[in-house]
């Protein structure tokens, strides 16, 4: 096993960061972003990177917003953000967006706003831990309302023990995550697992894939998503002692990552 919990005993409640990371990067129905852009993923998708997230993942591309909301970004209204997505949309002749960078479900009512500014005939790819969905299933059925979009859930390892020991939060996070599949699945939105399996030995990603697809058969066909070494996070695995196979350099990303 590659991954042992090597991280200081204080687990936090991933909800409760989610209430506590929400006082910082968001105000009424604005939400701190620090980026737009048009991105290369998905065959090209315009992109909001937003500020602030529920977890703490040592691989984590985008750590510094993580860690220092308050340093990063500034405030958009709803419809700032729909605006700056469709343009991008339009201009790169794309048919879909995403928000991205950090968890865009922090800010509930920010979020279902820019999903209601959203043309239709635009893909909203939900790019999410999951664990506000896992948490509370209206938030489930709030965001079946809308037919547009696609949801990825991005599973922190296979397991409890390893999710707590890569992210640092309680292990019941995990169950939040899948939670959230069941969810979305039971509230008819289209949604898939994506898994993080560069800390995980073989037997373990088999026993996710059966236990998911206890939820649903076709949970079982997982996204593979492998680690890469962005900034600071070979040091951080280092420093916690957590060891991996699969890992590439952001220039070294193999095509069917992107
Ligand atoms: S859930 Fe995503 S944004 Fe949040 S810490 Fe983990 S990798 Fe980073």
């Amino acid at each position: 096993m590659k991954v042992k919990d090597n991280s200081p005993k204080g687990k936090y409640d991933p909800v409760k960061k989610a209430e506590e990371i929400a006082r910082v990067v968001c105000r009424d129905d604005l939400r701190k972003y620090y980026r737009f852009r048009p991105a290369r993923f998905y065959g090209g998708i315009a992109t909001a990177d937003c500020v602030g997230c529920s977890l703490r993942c040592l691989f984590c591309w985008s750590w510094h917003q993580v860690v220092n909301p308050d340093r990063y970004g500034k405030f958009y209204s709803p419809r700032q953000v729909a605006g700056k997505l469709t343009g991008i949309v339009r201009k790169k002749g794309f048919r879909q967006v995403r928000i991205s960078g950090n968890e865009p479900t922090i800010s509930r009512e920010h979020l279902l706003k820019v999903l209601d500014l959203v043309p239709r005939d635009i893909r909203f790819i939900l790019e999410t831990n999951g664990i506000l969905i896992g948490h509370d299933k209206t938030y489930a059925e709030d965001l079946a309302g809308y037919e547009n979009i696609y949801v990825r859930i991005s599973l922190k390892g296979c397991n409890e023990e390893e999710f707590s020991a890569l992210t640092g939060a309680e292990p019941g996070g995990f169950d939040l995550q899948l939670q959230a599949l069941e969810n979305l699945s039971r509230a008819g939105v289209k949604v898939h697992p994506a898994v993080m399996v560069s800390f995980s030995p073989p037997e373990n990603v088999k026993a996710l894939q059966r236990r998911l697809g206890t939820i649903d058969r076709e949970f079982e066909d997982i996204e593979v998503e492998e680690l890469v070494l962005y900034g600071n996070v070979e040091n951080r695995l280092k420093r916690a002692k957590i060891g991996y196979d699969a890992a590439y350099y952001p220039d070294c990303i193999p095509p069917e990552q992107v």
